[in-house]
């Protein structure tokens, strides 16, 4: 997926939300309100993994981009209570977000577990989203810079550039938590991003990836956020629980 010039790629993270009866809801109700292809094709949804069959008979026919929150870097084998990408893309996924600073804290995954997910949903065809940000902790001490680059160095390190890839900035201390970032903070992280990913590729391929910012985004920051020249659209947790203030995430940028 690439940038549009004019409007947000916006993607809703539901985390352990929505069973799926409500899901299927949140799918018909969104498609009701956005029928046009073009502007479907600016959407990405993560439900929980169960329903991501629910996703497939809904939005299967559609433009809306569908995707797992989580996977496990094997093809298969004795990995109980896993899902491995090669399942994924069977059941027709065509993302999976990798790198959650949930998933960092809570299951303790390091950058090098990151890249290996990284490398086989890539080998699946399955578009990774690189999750990655720093805490309070890290800002406070003049550690962004850095802490973003080593992030991308060892989750990148397996990247195969033939293949999309997608990188969410989101700040660990904008998540969940109203404390969205200002827009020259986002501007600065995202601005530093591309830098690095020209630096390591080369500049059409930082300029090709789509870079989301995520952390307490509502319809009234999306569009100063969006007017930041490096952010392309948005990664969303709580405001896409609701088709109306997902939507309006989009309509108001
Ligand atoms: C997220 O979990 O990726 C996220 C950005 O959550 P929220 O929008 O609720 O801060």
């Amino acid at each position: 997926m690439q940038r549009s010039q004019d409007k947000p790629i916006v993607a809703g993270n539901w985390k352990m939300n929505k069973n799926a009866r409500e899901s299927i809801e949140f799918f018909q109700g969104f498609l009701r309100e956005i029928t046009e292809e073009t502007e479907q094709s600016q959407f990405i949804l993560f439900p929980q993994n169960i329903n991501l069959l629910a996703a497939k008979q809904v939005l299967g026919s559609t433009k809306v981009g569908w995707g797992a929150q989580n996977c496990y870097p094997k093809e298969s084998g004795a990995f109980t209570g896993e899902t491995s990408p090669q399942a994924l893309s069977e059941v027709g996924a065509q993302y999976c977000l990798i790198g959650h600073s949930e998933r960092r804290t809570i299951f303790q995954e390091s950058d090098e577990f990151i890249a290996d997910k990284l490398v086989t949903l890539q080998s699946w065809g399955v578009t990774p989203v690189l999750c990655i940000g720093e805490t309070k902790e890290q800002r406070d001490q003049g550690k962004t810079e850095e802490v973003l680059k080593n992030q991308l160095e060892i989750g990148l390190s397996k990247n195969r550039i033939e293949c999309p890839l997608m990188i969410a900035y989101e700040p660990v201390w904008a998540i969940g938590t109203g404390d969205v970032a200002t827009p020259e903070q986002a501007g600065l992280a995202h601005k530093f991003i591309r830098s690095e990913l020209a630096t390591k590729y080369t500049e059409d391929y930082a300029n090709q990836t789509v870079i989301m910012y995520g952390g307490s985004v509502k319809p009234d920051s999306s569009k100063a956020l969006f007017a930041q020249e490096h952010v392309d659209g948005f990664l969303v947790g709580g405001a896409s629980l609701e088709v109306s203030s997902f939507i309006a995430i989009y309509k108001n940028s």
